[in-house]
């Protein structure tokens, strides 16, 4: 056993954890990192970065398979060799697993791979094969993040698929139950509808995606219907059986009835758990907020010494959530004046079409008092989405109504999530309707919905 010692000590190296190394390396802190498999965790080998390039290669393959396109394109038939694009997705992670590491290098972080298991808040024991160490720190960052939650008495494996092995399937299956219609579910469900599967999403909730309100989801749900994926909503999974590598579902619909489903794989997607209690974190009895450790505004937990950040901390589990939590424990932990103080942590649905929310809906302004405004500009009326014969959506924009200052913006539209980073924006310098208004948007784009529903809240959009 090789004992080290560390001014900061991050176990996981998922964005939250390998943001806060290589910050904490760049302040100068002697900083190790220690992950039991690859650099980049969830978000760069099974989450965000293989199931985008899935979504876009479903989308090509849809598109040069639509009959109904009115351009006058046609292509012969397409096909798709999923072995080769697996690998093609691999490559992509392998690349940005090389850069993390490369990173963490440059910021002289000491990597350490190897599972960690917590002794006290501030030693640790790592085993890796053949090699174990024991490493103590002044400060600890808990950066463990999540794992996804499987349907009572139906572990993963065969045919039941968590979305780890639905982003390694080397074939499109001919049927394909998806079990949650929420983030992931939807994400992936679309993408193997595209491909060609037959998809039939079950969600428990009266609605798909409950997060977001009813007006920024009716165009995803009527997507899916032009896509044939049928959904049942408010129901739920009585049993499931497999055999001969085929699954077999008994729902509960919402009048009572039960029902049967048959398919080559399920796909359950009915949300992600932290790993909060495992690897000894349960031993330090720190202050739990439900499944999540609880933290307050400065990331700390309730015993001194002890930061956690990302998945492990519980909803919004976003990366980039992740990503700057870590960044800002860093700069606590070299002495900097820090406290998380954001206005606007974008929430985007790369559905199709695709949902971005950011900062507050009319309905939770309300609910504090606030008077608001609201103006919503339909892409219908858009040029640049009529040019990409994609005309559902809108921008929505959410203002408080003495002032003008925009409180949220919501926006559904195929791409759309290209304007997060200007809404985010907006919010974050506490831009007035005013301000977006007189801001000249680039023209055919758009982004020009979002300067017109900002007009329209000043009650004078030019082009509806
Ligand atoms: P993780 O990324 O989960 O990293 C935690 C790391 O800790 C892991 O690498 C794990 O191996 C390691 N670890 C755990 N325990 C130990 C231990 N005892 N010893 C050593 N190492 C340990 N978010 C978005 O913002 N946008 C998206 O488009 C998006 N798409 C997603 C798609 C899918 C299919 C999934 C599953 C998730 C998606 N997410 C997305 C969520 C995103 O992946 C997570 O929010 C993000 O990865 C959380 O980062 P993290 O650092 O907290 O945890
Ligand atoms: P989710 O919370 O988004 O959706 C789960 C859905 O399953 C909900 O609609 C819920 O009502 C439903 N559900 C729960 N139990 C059920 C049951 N027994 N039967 C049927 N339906 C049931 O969770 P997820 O899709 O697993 O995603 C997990 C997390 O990963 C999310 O919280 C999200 O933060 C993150 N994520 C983000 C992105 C993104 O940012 N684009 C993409 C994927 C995942």
């Amino acid at each position: 056993m090789k004992d080290l010692t560390c001014r900061v000590l991050v176990v996981g190296g998922g964005p939250g954890g390998y943001v806060c190394a290589i910050r904490a390396g760049q302040l100068g802190l002697d900083t190790v990192l220690v992950e039991r498999a690859e650099l980049g965790g969830t978000c760069l080998n099974v989450g965000c970065i293989p199931s985008k390039a899935l979504i876009h290669t479903a989308e090509q393959f849809h598109a040069a398979t639509d009959t109904a396109s009115e351009t006058g394109l046609s292509i012969g038939k397409a096909t798709v060799d999923m072995g080769r694009n697996v690998a093609w997705r691999r490559s992509i992670v392998d690349r940005l697993n090389r850069g993390v590491a490369g990173l963490l290098k440059k910021a002289k972080v000491r990597v350490i791979t190897g599972e960690v298991r917590f002794l006290d808040g501030k030693t640790v024991e790592v085993t890796d094969g053949s090699s174990s160490y024991r490493i103590n720190a002044d400060d600890v960052v808990i950066a463990t993040g999540s794992e996804p939650v499987s349907l009572p008495d139906v572990p993963f494996g065969g045919p039941v698929l968590s979305s780890t092995e639905a982003l390694s399937l080397t074939d499109v299956p001919d049927r394909l139950v998806v079990v949650g219609g929420g983030y992931i579910g939807l994400e992936l469900g679309t993408a193997f509808a595209k491909l060609g599967a037959k998809v039939t999403v079950v969600e428990a909730g009266d609605r798909l995606l409950p997060q977001y309100d009813p007006a920024l989801t009716k165009p995803v749900a009527d997507r899916l219907k032009s896509l044939s994926v049928t959904v049942h909503t408010g129901t739920t999974v009585v049993s499931v059986s497999t055999t001969g590598g085929a699954v077999t579902l008994q729902l509960r619909t919402p009048d009572g009835t039960e029902r049967t489903l048959e398919a080559e794989k399920a796909l359950v997607t009915i949300g992600r758990r932290p790993n909060a209690g495992s690897a000894g974190l349960s031993d330090l009895g720190l202050d739990m907020a439900g499944p999540a450790i609880a933290i307050d505004d400065r990331c700390r937990t309730s015993m001194r010494g002890v930061y956690a950040i990302g998945d492990v901390t519980g909803e919004p589990m976003l990366a980039h959530r992740a990503m700057a939590q870590g960044a800002m424990v860093a700069d606590l932990l070299a002495g900097k004046k820090r406290k998380w103080d954001v206005r606007a942590i974008p929430a985007i649905c790369f559905t199709d079409p695709e949902i971005v929310q950011v900062g507050q809906t009319a309905e939770e302004a309300k609910r504090q008092g606030i008077e608001v405004k609201v103006s919503e500009f339909p892409l219908a009326a858009n040029g640049r989405a009529m040019t990409r014969e994609r005309t559902d959506g809108f921008v929505r924009v959410v203002t408080e109504k003495s002032t003008g200052v925009l409180l949220g913006i919501q926006a559904v539209g195929t791409e759309i999530s290209e304007l997060s980073a200007a809404f985010s924006i907006a919010l974050e310098m506490g831009a007035r309707a005013e301000d977006i208004a007189a801001t000249i948007h680039a023209h055919p784009t758009q982004g020009e919905g979002f300067q017109e529903a900002a007009l329209g809240v000043m009650g004078h959009a030019l082009h509806i």
